[in-house]
């Protein structure tokens, strides 16, 4: 296609089109003036060949009368007779030195009355008997004549000497109409070709200059607006804030954060992932009523700015909560039932911000702040919240070093058998502290490391040293570790768990795997199909923190499982008479046990909550009445402990055996 740099050169391309193909059809119109002047000639000249040949064969002595003399009878008779032939209607005879001697349509004898010959365009030069003949065409003749005719000067040869002229006027009325119809079909078809040649090569330029503006529209809205979404994009909002910082109205900004965005792209792909994202488009301008400007920044994070003052203000508490409440419901995606939750974070022009920059800043400490509280949080900026924004970059950069350094630890805590006491394993835990010491938990840092994409290369770590350590136990003893959602996201954990496991030189059935409900939660092909391969290989599957949350009873049998691990809130309440966690723990032991499931009691403090798990017959125990999470260095004493009690119990049985005997 031809490109044109702009609508001004396409219109002046158009006016060349035009300009040619007129000239063309002009053209072509003269070339066929031409052509039938040529035929007409042509053929006036052969039918006045002819009459000339004929009017010799029928006369005598012509030269005679032309020179002068009377006619003889046959001459006569045959001029008398013949005025004219076919279509030639009149013609005159003259003698060699020009004069007039007969007129056909006269019959006057002799008489010369008709002046001198006169050629056409041929003044002065020689007329002999070797002259080409003379055509004279007119195309509009006299009144009483005929419209189209031809005058044939042609010379008159009786014995090879110039006797006269014969001048034979040829009606070629008939004879131009028939040609120019010819000519006209011609010209018609010309124009035809013309209008192929030029005018859809025209059509083809207009049909290219509106494409262009099309094209030109598209990318100035591209530049404004998401072109997932149809939101405003950051470089519009930016805009957008500016006015309005501008205009001195008050107003509100609020940061909006998918909470598993991330997860939803991991395991359900990223046709899923858009679709996701254009519904959350759709219920944010739902919730601010078309009167907000709505803009998507990038990735999972939306902005929201509207006003709080005057006709079309809105209130920014009630918008927060709608949104965070909004992005709870469930979205149903291309078949799938996802859910995800939102953070907002929101600051108001009047009170958090001097600058756009600071308002901004604002609104995103207090986004922080609601992510940090435990997200699907609306929060408004307090003054307050810039010194923990400032921990939290602090733990950041804590965090990175830390990786790099691999500066982080493992405590062990115990997990013994419920019935015999003896010990069963441990569960590897996560230890982070500040450079002074102090330990960092990891309900707070574990977050933060996964919102960083820093839990792979730790999750690995953590691996590799449990399986380190178990090594140095006695091989009846397992060594749990936890995972997180993250760690199944580019599909080769179990590759990965298999190296880290043979380096270390560990039998795989010692190793256990904890997973969180959440982890389950996606259903999704893709982590289901990773466990079965990482239990295929004989390593332990533990449903951690069973008892919080969903405890849905569906993932139990849909899911790869070989334990259930009942939470510690639940553990807690055991005792507690007027509480129903005895009755609901009973019921969950029972059921794991159906299903065919080990059962684990986290957070076993107390004689009493350890001696109702016994009763209630669960598999194992573990909890700070038995053990803290410990270094690695104090593992050593509780085997040695463990053995020697085993030891104990096995001296026992074997007195008691003795003694029986
Ligand atoms: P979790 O997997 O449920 O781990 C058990 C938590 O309960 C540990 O907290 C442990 O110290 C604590 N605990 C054990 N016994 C008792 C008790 O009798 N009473 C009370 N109140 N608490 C008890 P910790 O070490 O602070 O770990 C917290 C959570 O951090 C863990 O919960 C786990 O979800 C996560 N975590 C720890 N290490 C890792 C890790 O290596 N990777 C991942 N992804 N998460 C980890
Ligand atoms: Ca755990
Ligand atoms: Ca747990």
């Amino acid at each position: 296609m031809i490109n044109l740099p702009d609508r001004r050169e396409a219109w002046l391309s158009i006016a060349l089109m035009v300009f040619s193909t007129t000239l063309f059809m002009l053209g072509s119109m003269t070339v066929s003036h031409i052509a039938i002047k040529q035929i007409l000639a042509k053929e006036a000249r052969e039918q006045a060949e002819s009459f000339r040949t004929y009017l010799i064969a029928s006369t005598d002595a012509l030269n005679d009368f032309l020179a002068g003399k009377p006619p003889t009878t046959r001459t006569t008779s045959f001029l008398a007779n013949t005025p004219r032939v076919g279509s030639l209607y009149r013609y005159k005879l003259y003698s060699a030195d020009g004069q007039a001697r007969f007129v056909s349509d006269e019959l006057d004898f002799g008489a010369v009355t008709y002046g001198m010959l006169e050629l056409p365009g041929k003044k002065g030069t020689a007329w002999t008997e070797q002259s080409e003949p003379l055509i004279e065409t007119r195309f509009a003749g006299k009144l009483d004549g005929p419209e189209v005719f031809s005058a044939v000067y042609l010379p008159l040869v009786i014995g090879d000497a110039l006797a006269g002229t014969l001048v034979a006027f040829i009606d070629q009325t008939d004879t131009r109409s028939h040609h120019s119809d010819q000519i006209r079909e011609v010209c018609l078809k010309i124009g035809g070709l013309s209008a192929l040649v030029f005018v859809f090569p025209l059509l083809a330029v207009l049909w290219q200059v509106r494409l262009r503006r099309q094209a030109d529209q598209r990318i100035a809205h591209m530049a404004r607006f998401d072109s997932l979404t149809g939101l405003m994009n950051r470089a519009e909002f930016s805009v957008r804030i500016e006015q309005l910082f501008a205009s001195d109205e008050a107003f509100a900004v609020h940061l909006v954060d998918l909470d598993k965005f991330k997860e939803v792209n991991d395991f359900r792909g990223h046709g899923v992932g858009d679709l996701l994202l254009r519904e959350v488009a759709t219920r944010l301008k739902a919730v601010t009523g078309g009167i907000a400007h709505v803009a998507r920044l990038g990735g999972d994070e939306f902005a929201i700015l509207h006003a709080i003052r005057g006709a079309s203000s809105l209130d920014p508490g009630i918008i927060a909560s709608d949104i965070v409440e909004q992005l709870g419901q469930h979205f149903y995606l291309d078949g799938y039932d996802v859910q995800i939750g939102g953070s907002v974070g929101t600051a108001l022009s009047m009170t958090d911000g001097a600058t756009i920059e600071d308002l901004l800043r604002a609104a995103d400490t207090a986004l922080y702040a609601a992510k940090n509280s435990g997200r699907s949080r609306a929060v408004a900026f307090l003054p307050a919240m810039n010194e923990a924004r400032l921990a939290r970059l602090a733990l950041e950069t804590h965090l990175r070093d830390s990786v790099a350094r691999k500066a982080f630890n493992l405590h062990f805590q115990p997990i013994y058998f419920a019935s015999s006491g003896h010990l069963e394993g441990f569960e590897a835990l996560l230890r982070l502290s500040w450079p002074d010491g102090k330990p960092i938990a990891p309900i707070e840092f574990i977050p933060i490391a996964e919102d960083m994409g820093l839990i792979e290369d730790i999750g690995q770590w953590v691996i590799k040293e449990a399986c380190a350590a178990a090594c140095q136990w006695p091989g009846h003893m397992k060594v749990s570790v936890n995972i997180s959602a993250l760690q199944f996201r580019n599909g080769n954990l179990p590759e990965l768990v298999s190296t880290l496991v043979s380096e270390a030189g560990l039998a795989k059935d010692r190793l256990c795997i904890e997973l969180t409900e959440g982890i389950l939660m996606e259903n999704s092909e893709k982590v289901i199909s990773q466990l079965r391969a990482i239990r295929s290989q004989g390593v332990t599957i533990a449903l951690d923190d069973f008892g919080t949350g969903y405890s849905s009873l569906s993932y139990l049998s849909c899911f790869p499982l070989d334990r259930l691990k009942i939470d510690k809130s639940l553990t807690h309440d055991l005792a507690t008479p007027a509480s129903k966690a005895r009755e609901i723990a009973k019921a969950i032991i029972g059921l794991g046990h159906v299903l065919n499931l080990a059962v684990t009691v986290e957070g076993v403090e107390t004689l009493e909550q350890h001696a109702i798990l016994q009763q209630l017959g669960c598999d194992h125990v573990q909890g700070y009445l038995m053990g803290r999470p410990m270094p690695v260095i104090d593992v050593a004493a509780v085997i040695a402990r463990d053995l020697a009690k085993r030891m104990n119990a096995a001296c026992a049985i074997f007195e008691r055996a003795a003694a029986a005997e």
